[in-house]
């Protein structure tokens, strides 16, 4: 949303509340004083929210508010509504418990079991948006995942926190507020699965975490933020980046296992001992975090140009935090049959690479894919 348009909404949400619901205009329209005709049900004006907690350190707990360590997953859903009661003025709320673990035992099992449910809640006419609570750790995984397989256009939006909820000064309430206001908000709808933590809307393309422990944990380097939040008062300043939801190739309809694909860190000295581990191992795809512009060692090379010719689609993503890995540059893609991650990150290409190979092996296809995602 552009400034001008927020500031004309929220204008006329004030100056007739009574004709404008809450749902466009964040917390100061859902905090102002309503008329006597709105008085009647000002909850049935709230837009619904389903929350589906999977656990994470925003869940999670210490023994002191000062401590460095701490168990993920230890609140459940119910307590974290309760933790922030602020909220049930953006939008009437109830919550779900998807699974109860640190987001760095996400697995394949979670991630169908959440997709399916936003899927369903994503289609039930009187819900107008979700917000999930995750884990830090691979909330960038699972953002894009769902990106790429939730049919829907209405807002789905993660949260999560880099102190746990007993910590002095817990960031999580205050980003499960702001991600509340974002999934209750019409001008969230279409904008992709969006993550929304320390005052930042990211979208799921784009983010990624840079620090294990600051706050200021989430960035966007390469394509910037969606827009920003401040206390439920959001403002918008792009759309999502690649195709996604419900414009998305991608759906888990009939797919009951996704295929094996392993990451390989490049780095100096290098030799193709852990490609040819990956393919041992039964991996159909490999992604390489390779040094610079997706480059590796003449060995490694070698080795995942002949684990292509086996059938193994072979990406070329980057070690380095930001930039694009583009096609034949220092590398003969063309030749060696390999494939360019283009703007994602070696743990998102990973996501697109498993559910490419759930329609394709074709490279030249699979190229394609990581073109327009
Ligand atoms: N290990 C935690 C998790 O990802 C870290 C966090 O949530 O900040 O669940």
């Amino acid at each position: 949303m552009s400034r001008y348009s927020f500031r004309s909404l929220l204008l006329i949400a004030l100056v007739a509340v009574a004709a404008v619901t809450p749902v466009h205009a964040g917390p100061q329209a859902a905090t102002a004083a309503p008329p006597a005709a709105a008085t009647a049900a000002p909850q049935a004006a709230l837009p619904q929210v389903v929350v589906l907690a999977t656990g994470g350190t925003i869940a999670g707990a210490a023994a002191s508010d000062v401590q460095a360590g701490y168990a993920s997953g230890q609140v459940g859903v119910e307590q974290l509504l309760a933790a922030v009661p602020q909220a049930k003025k953006l939008a009437q709320l109830r919550g779900e418990q998807i699974s109860n673990i640190g987001s760095q035992d996400m697995n394949d099992e979670v991630w169908f079991k959440l997709a399916k449910r936003i899927n369903e809640l994503c289609a039930m006419p009187d819900v107008a948006g979700v917000v999930i609570t995750h884990g830090t750790d691979t909330i960038e995984e699972t953002a894009y995942f769902l990106n790429l397989v939730v049919k829907s256009k209405k807002p789905v939006v993660m949260t999560a926190s880099m102190r746990p909820s007993t910590a002095l000064s817990a960031d999580g309430p205050l980003n499960f507020y702001n991600a509340v206001a974002v999934a209750a908000s019409k001008e969230a709808v279409g904008r992709g699965v969006l993550v929304v933590i320390n005052d930042w809307i990211h979208g799921a393309s784009s983010l990624t975490k840079t620090s294990t422990t600051a706050v200021q944990t989430f960035m966007s380097p390469l394509w910037g933020l969606v827009g920003t939040i401040a206390y439920g008062d959001a403002e918008f300043f792009r759309g999502p980046v690649g195709k996604n939801t419900a414009e998305s190739d991608f759906s888990l309809a009939g797919v009951s296992a996704l295929p094996r694909v392993d990451i390989v860190m490049a780095h100096e000295n290098m030799d193709g001992a852990m490609i040819d581990a990956a393919v041992a191992a039964g991996a159909k795809g490999v992604v390489i975090a390779g040094v610079g512009n997706g480059n590796m060692t003449e060995g490694a090379l070698k080795a995942l140009a002949a684990a292509a010719k086996k059938g193994v689609v072979c990406v070329r993503a980057s070690r380095v935090t930001t930039g694009r890995v583009g096609r034949n540059v220092e590398v003969d893609d063309d030749k060696l049959g390999l494939v360019a991650s283009m703007g994602l990150n070696p743990q998102k290409a990973r996501v697109l690479l498993r559910l490419a190979l759930t329609r394709t092996a074709d490279v030249k296809q699979i190229q394609r894919f990581f073109d327009e995602y």
